[in-house]
C-alpha cells in the first residue's frame, strides 16, 4: 500500500555485477526448463557462481530436473534457497499456498515474483538463469519490469510454426527494452544408430527466428547454438542429474556449453 517500501531485488542495485538471463519460449514442450538447467550446470561447471530461478508457476519443473531436495528455509527476513549441484535454486512453486515452508504473503504474481526475488538470500552470484513460462504473459512483463536488465535467451524448435510463436515471446523487449542475448534452437536433429542424421521437427526453425528478432530489435540477435534429440537429456531431468553433469561429452552436452560460453 502507499508509504510501504518496495522490496529491494539486489540484482538492479548499481554494485551489483550478477548477470541475469530470462530463459523464454514462445510455447511449451520445446525445451526451455531442461535447457535452462544445463545451461546453468555448464557455467557452474566453469567455476561460475550460479543461480536458478523457476518462475514458471504453472509448470515449475525446475526443482525435480536439478534434483533439489531440501526446502527453503527462513533465516530472519532472507529464504535460503536450497542447493544442488553446487547452484542455488528457488522456484516460484515453494511460494503458492499450500507450500509451508514460505508464506504467500500477496494474491498477485508480480508481487509473488518479486518477493521471491527480493528475499531469496542469493548472495554473490555471477549469474542468475530465470525459467520463464512460456508465452508472452504476465509474468514476462513482470519480470521485465522487476528486472530490467535481464538478458532474454529465446528458446524454439526448428519447426517454422513454433519459430513463429518463439518471435513473439522474443520480439516482447521491444515494448520492455531489454536486450536480447540470442536464440537457441533444441530437438535440431537425432542421430540415428548408423550415425545419420533425420530431422523429426523440421529445419530452420532458430535461423528464421534470430533473423526475425534481428529485424524486431534492430540489433543483431545471434542463433546461439543448436541442440540435438538425445533421450538423455530427457533422462537426466527425470533423474535430476543434467546432462552435461553425467554426460559432458555428449554431442548436446558440448552445444549446451558452447551456448554457456556465449552468455
Ligand atoms: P519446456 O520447458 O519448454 O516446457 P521441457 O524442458 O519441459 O520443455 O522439455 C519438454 C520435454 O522434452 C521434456 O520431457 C524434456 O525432457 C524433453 N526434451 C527437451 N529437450 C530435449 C532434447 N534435446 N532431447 C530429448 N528430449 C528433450
Amino acid at each position: 500500500g502507499p508509504g510501504q517500501a518496495e522490496p529491494v531485488i539486489p540484482f538492479n542495485l548499481p554494485e551489483s555485477r550478477t548477470r541475469v538471463f530470462a530463459i523464454a519460449s514462445g510455447k511449451g514442450g520445446v525445451g526451455k526448463s531442461s535447457l535452462t538447467v544445463n545451461i546453468a550446470a555448464a557455467m557452474a561447471q566453469k567455476g561460475l557462481s550460479v543461480g536458478v530461478a523457476d518462475a514458471d508457476i504453472y509448470g515449475h519443473s525446475i526443482p525435480r530436473m536439478l534434483g533439489v531436495e531440501g526446502a527453503p528455509t527462513q533465516v530472519e527476513d532472507m529464504i535460503m534457497p536450497p542447493q544442488a549441484h553446487g547452484m542455488k535454486v528457488i522456484s516460484i512453486g515453494m511460494f503458492t499456498p499450500g507450500n509451508t515452508a514460505v508464506v504467500w504473503r500477496g494474491p498477485m504474481l508480480h508481487r509473488a515474483l518479486q518477493q521471491f526475488l527480493a528475499d531469496v538470500y542469493w548472495g554473490d552470484l555471477d549469474v542468475l538463469l530465470l525459467d520463464l513460462p512460456p508465452g508472452t504473459g504476465d509474468i514476462a512483463i513482470s519480470v521485465a519490469q522487476l528486472l530490467p536488465t535481464a538478458e532474454l535467451v529465446v528458446v524454439t524448435t526448428p519447426q517454422q510454426a513454433a519459430a513463429e510463436v518463439a518471435e513473439r515471446a522474443g520480439a516482447i523487449v521491444t515494448q520492455t527494452h531489454q536486450k536480447l542475448a540470442g536464440v537457441v534452437e533444441n530437438m535440431s536433429w537425432m542421430e540415428l544408430p548408423d550415425g545419420s542424421h533425420v530431422e523429426p521437427f523440421g529445419s530452420g526453425g532458430g535461423k528464421t527466428v534470430a533473423a526475425a528478432l534481428t529485424r524486431d530489435v534492430g540489433a543483431d540477435v545471434p542463433l546461439l547454438g543448436q541442440i540435438p534429440l538425445d533421450p538423455r537429456l530427457r533422462e537426466g531431468g527425470d533423474s535430476g542429474i543434467p546432462l552435461v553433469i553425467s554426460d559432458p561429452d555428449a554431442e548436446a552436452s558440448r552445444a549446451i556449453r558452447a551456448i554457456a560460453d556465449q552468455l
